[in-house]
């Protein structure tokens, strides 16, 4: 299979990794936090990351589920964990059981359902927390939310001796506050999830905006999707400065894109607009494995 060109850049001081054409392929990696936002194809160079956070089961966003458990297993990597909406959780088991018989042996995985405002920790002091998304199929999205210990402003003139004090003595001289990292939308229209705190104020929120043809907008409704005609109303509600748009389509250049949204939005809102799939973010392509090189050994029965 020809290897697609995945995007990279630095948006908010964050590294994202990515590939997204609408009703093709979508997968969005913030390696740093070791997650994946939604699977696409399953990207070799992507597959290491041990959490994959599931929007919805469109094909585009979901074909690489069986493909990255077994590429982990047969990598010698850990089981993944994939987190999704509930609805989904009994057929994603059935799917990799029965791809797990095509095999000839299954591949572990851990399978996490959540409900909207659900929570699940991806490391100290980190978690995942999913909220409510109008799309056409059982939707999620994902705040990834950094717990910081803060001093209480009472104390601000302690020195560090009288504050080691006040700690044994226990005297509560922290709150604990929380910052929204990266806000990922997946597939979705405009909807209440835009005014939470943890996607709002997120230092990088990934929104999709699938059409921008003024005869597209009852295809936008009909799929519950952004059209360039509903950023005006998002970026208002949105507070962060990194908003990165993803899911556009093969129809639309990002030059027809951009010079659309550029008559719809201010300078300063456009200014906070950046497209994933921008030409100057992409890579060359890796070259293919070439089967003769020191790669895993598979275990017995698991060739490939
Ligand atoms: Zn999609
Ligand atoms: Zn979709």
């Amino acid at each position: 299979m020809q290897q697609r060109q995945l995007a990279k850049l630095n948006i908010g001081n964050t590294e994202i990794v990515g590939y997204s054409m609408a009703g093709e392929e979508t997968v969005i990696a913030a390696p740093e936090f070791n997650v994946l936002f939604d699977i696409g194809r399953a990207p070799h160079d992507l597959i290491n990351l041990d959490y994959l956070l599931l929007t919805h089961g469109h094909m585009d966003h979901a074909a690489g589920i069986a493909y990255y458990f077994s590429q982990r297993n047969f990598l010698g990597n850990p089981a993944g964990t994939i987190l999704l909406p509930r609805p989904l959780a009994a057929p994603v088991k059935r799917l990799l059981q029965v791809w797990g018989e095509i095999e000839g042996h299954p591949s572990p995985a851990n399978i996490i359902p959540l409900d909207p405002g659900g929570e699940h920790t991806l490391r100290r002091n980190l978690i995942v927390r999913s909220f409510a998304v109008p799309h056409g199929a059982p939707s999620l999205g994902y705040a990834i939310v950094e717990y910081r210990h803060k001093l209480r402003p009472e104390f601000a003139s302690h020195s560090g001796r009288e504050l080691a004090d006040l700690k044994r003595k226990g005297v509560e001289i922290e709150f604990n506050t929380e910052v929204p990292m990266i806000a990922y939308c997946g597939d979705a229209a405009s909807g209440d999830y835009l005014d939470l705190p943890h996607v709002s104020q997120a230092k990088v929120v990934i929104l999709e905006c699938t059409f921008f043809d003024p005869d597209h907008v009852v295809r936008a409704r009909a799929g519950k999707h952004m059209h360039a005609i509903d950023m005006p109303e998002a970026l208002r509600r949105i507070q962060s400065e990194n908003i990165l748009l993803f899911h556009q389509s093969r129809r639309t250049s990002l030059s027809m894109a951009r010079k659309v949204l550029r008559a719809l939005l201010k300078k300063d809102d456009m200014d906070r607009i950046t497209f994933l799939m921008d030409r100057k973010h992409l890579q060359a392509p890796p070259p293919a494995p070439k089967p003769a090189e020191s790669g895993p050994t598979p275990k017995p029965g698991e060739s490939k």
